[in-house]
């Protein structure tokens, strides 16, 4: 079978340069151990691997949109304005250095000022697109048990008081058992969904009060797959959000592009469509043994919104008619192909700061599907001088997913993926003699990178060892610039004292609302409403990583110990456990396994329960211990990862009293478990006065955004001093 790649009268008549654009960014030096392989040129520390590649001059369509003007948007080239003071040369002194980072912050007080100016107008004067008005005119009333959210349900039956600012330290909501509307489980919709209790106004929460105000500004730009609470699958999300507003609060200019999947039309505040833009993607196609690789421009709309109290770009085709990029009823599992998409949104990412002018300090990639961010923004925009500022950072939340890449697929970015298909570079090692050699966008990304971070210092051991598989040698050469930085807890979304999802608040020294919670839950889901039977709950994706054949046997365990059990899953491993619930456990007054997603629903089963069990076999990070303590739930974890740092046992005297939080066991069999959650109810049954002070100190944990998104702060000023 022959391959070439070939050009059409398509990609001509578009404009393209396009036999060099097929041999754009090809590196001819070879890079530096630990740092980026392009960088600067000239005088820079690094010198940047010149291309003989002609780079399309950056044209929009002319379908921009009317806002433009308003948003700052501009076709302009930005590399001819604006032009950033130039790089420091390699041994330059300190008072240099210093200069530089002061001409930074000055720059990025302006840069404030833009972001500023580029924040959509106010809903009432907006001139607000049709399509985009049209979105949110079509918010769904349907729970979408994938993506969770969903229009609360209003409740006239039920009038709810106004919404407040609270005193420091006051309840949301502090309703006694009779003022509580008891639920049914015969409720049609489910008693979670009823209309949450107004969340409380501006001021009282604890986000911003725990975090410092930054004197050195910056403009940070995610690119992420997910973000809480309406684009959420697991821990991505939440992490994007919570990093994102810390950083929002503590005086940054922050900002997140994600992909408009069409799952979440209706559900952005504050929608706008700000204009539309061409984006360059190749398409391979086979046709009689011959295969062909055209490169077109492809229309793509840019939107502003904002999402969880951040700022957010979506972007997405602008012909839903040509393309079903990014449409689906949930974030993943669309019928497109997902490799393809997200390296078209890794370009489109970088075309859309291109085109409206944006030059940011840090951009911020996550996780596999934004990796080719990191390899075009060195080879491609910044070595041809189309984006100056940045220093790029990757975050790995999960090694699970690499990103694995055909070399010709690449070519949905619009550059020629043998340009990266090298050793030093993003050539998948297993793959090595193969024909032809694969590609991991991770480990392009892990290369390219200015800083590389994980999401807890364990699983950053873990990931420098075997857990890290092919990839730990990657990651070992790049052992200077790579630190695990723990999670931290959304405080805003998850906290038992303002929680507008519970029936009643609590906090340490006012836990009864915690007691009105479990017996709601059991009430509403037809459970025995027993105070005495610890409640065990585990809210997780199902899929193997997370302990399957554990979760499945602490079920009957629990219940044979006098205790009950509800699982809140789903996953691709979830057959069994919907097995389970239609066979021994259907209408069991114990056990309820709940095969769906519903973020309402976490919310209470974490307040509710006694116990939070995360048995994982590797956990990069894990949430859902923390958020188990703020609640004051006991975590029940296996030693691994972001567990390891984060749980420690309560009968482990080895481990400073006040450090004691939970149970731990280490193996990955049934005894080993057993003998952990026995200890539990143990305690549970017999140290009621232990349990309760436990309870109360592990809500004091300080697992917050404000003490991990500091650590961002360090880690992001540093690259900008040149790491
Ligand atoms: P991962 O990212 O591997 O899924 P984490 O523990 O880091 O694991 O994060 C899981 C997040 O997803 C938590 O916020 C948890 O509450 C949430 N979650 C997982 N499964 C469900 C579900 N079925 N319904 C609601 N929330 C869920």
């Amino acid at each position: 079978m022959s391959s070439r790649a070939v050009m059409t009268a398509s990609a001509a008549a578009a404009g393209l340069r396009g036999a060099s654009l097929l041999r754009a960014a090809r590196p001819r030096a070879h890079h530096a151990r630990g740092a980026p392989p392009a960088r600067r040129r000239g005088s820079s520390r690094v010198a940047v691997a010149s291309t003989d590649a002609e780079i399309p001059e950056p044209e929009t369509s002319a379908a921009v949109a009317s806002s433009e003007e308003a948003t700052g948007g501009t076709t302009d080239d930005p590399a001819a304005a604006d032009a950033p003071s130039e790089p420091i040369p390699v041994g330059s002194n300190l008072g240099a250095l210093q200069d530089q980072l002061a001409a930074l912050m000055a720059q990025n007080q302006e840069l404030q000022k833009d972001i500023e100016s580029l924040k959509p107008p106010e809903p009432e004067t907006a001139a607000v697109a049709s399509d985009a008005s049209e979105a949110s005119e079509a918010a769904s009333d349907v729970y979408d048990p994938l993506v969770g959210g969903g229009r609360p349900r209003t409740d006239p039956l039920y009038p709810r008081p106004e919404p407040r600012v609270l005193q420091p330290g006051e309840l949301l909501n502090a309703s006694s058992e009779s003022e509580i509307r008891w639920p049914d489980p015969s409720e049609d919709p489910p008693f979670w969904e009823r209309e949450p209790y107004p969340a409380p106004l501006e001021n009282s929460g604890r986000v911003g009060e725990s975090i410092q105000r930054t004197e050195t500004p910056l403009h940070v730009v995610h690119v992420t797959a997910e973000m809480a609470p309406i684009a959420k699958v697991g821990g991505l999300g939440d992490v994007v959000t919570g990093l994102a507003r810390a950083h929002t609060v503590a005086g940054h200019a922050v900002e997140v592009i994600l992909p408009y999947y069409s799952s979440i039309e209706g559900k952005v505040e504050n929608l706008q469509h700000v204009m539309d833009f061409d984006v360059p993607k190749g398409t391979e196609t086979e046709w009689d043994g011959v295969r062909e690789t055209r490169i077109d421009q492809f229309g793509t709309s840019m939107f502003s919104g904002v999402i969880g109290g951040c700022n957010v770009i979506l972007l997405r085709p602008s012909g839903r008619e040509r393309s079903n990029i990014f449409v689906g009823g949930k974030i993943y599992g669309g019928s497109y192909n997902e490799l393809e998409a997200y390296l078209y949104f890794c370009r489109a990412a970088l075309e859309c700061l291109r085109v409206t002018g944006r030059d940011p300090n840090v951009i911020h990639v996550h996780e596999w599907q934004c990796s080719a961010v990191a390899m075009l923004y060195w080879d491609l925009y910044h070595a041809q001088g189309m984006l100056r500022n940045a220093k790029v950072m990757l975050t790995i939340h999960n090694m699970d997913n690499t990103g694995e890449c055909r070399q010709e697929e690449f070519i949905a970015t619009g550059l020629n993926g043998e340009d990266f298909n090298t050793l030093e570079k993003a050539m998948d090692e297993r793959t090595i003699g193969h024909n032809p050699e694969r590609m991991c966008l991770l480990k392009g990304a892990i290369v390219y990178s200015n800083y590389v971070t994980t999401v807890s210092p364990t699983y950053a051991r873990e990931a420098l060892g075997g857990g890290g598989g092919f990839l730990a040698k990657t990651l070992q050469s790049s052992r200077m610039k790579f630190a695990g930085v723990l999670n931290g807890v959304d405080e805003d979304i998850w906290d038992a004292r303002l929680d507008p999802f519970l029936p009643s608040n609590f906090k340490p020294g006012a836990m009864e609302g915690k007691a009105l919670c479990k017996k709601y839950l059991q009430m509403g889901l037809g459970m025995d409403v027993n105070p005495d039977k610890p409640l065990v709950v585990c809210v997780s994706r199902l899929v193997p990583q997370k302990g399957i054949e554990l979760i499945k046997h602490s079920i009957p365990h629990t219940k044979s110990q006098g205790g009950q059990f509800v699982l809140l899953g789903s996953g691709h491993s979830d057959p069994p456990f919907s097995a389970m619930a239609q066979g021994e456990f259907r209408d069991d007054p114990d056990v309820k396994l709940l095969i769906f997603y519903s973020d309402q629903l976490s919310h209470l089963l974490y307040a509710a329960a006694d116990m939070v069990l995360v048995p994982s076999m590797f956990e990069p990070c894990g949430l859902t211990q923390m958020i188990a303590m703020e609640y004051g739930a006991l975590p029940v974890v296996r030693k691994t990862g972001g567990l390891a740092d984060t749980v420690f046992d309560l009968d482990d005297f080895g481990v400073p009293e006040e450090k004691r939080n939970g149970f731990v066991f280490e193996g990955a069999d049934h005894g080993s478990l057993e003998a952990c959650l026995n200890r539990g109810f143990d305690k549970f049954k017999h140290q009621r006065a232990f349990w309760r002070e436990t309870q109360e100190k592990v809500m004091g944990e300080n697992n917050t955004w404000a003490k991990a998104g500091r650590e961002y702060e360090r880690i992001y000023a540093a690259m900008q001093m040149g790491m």
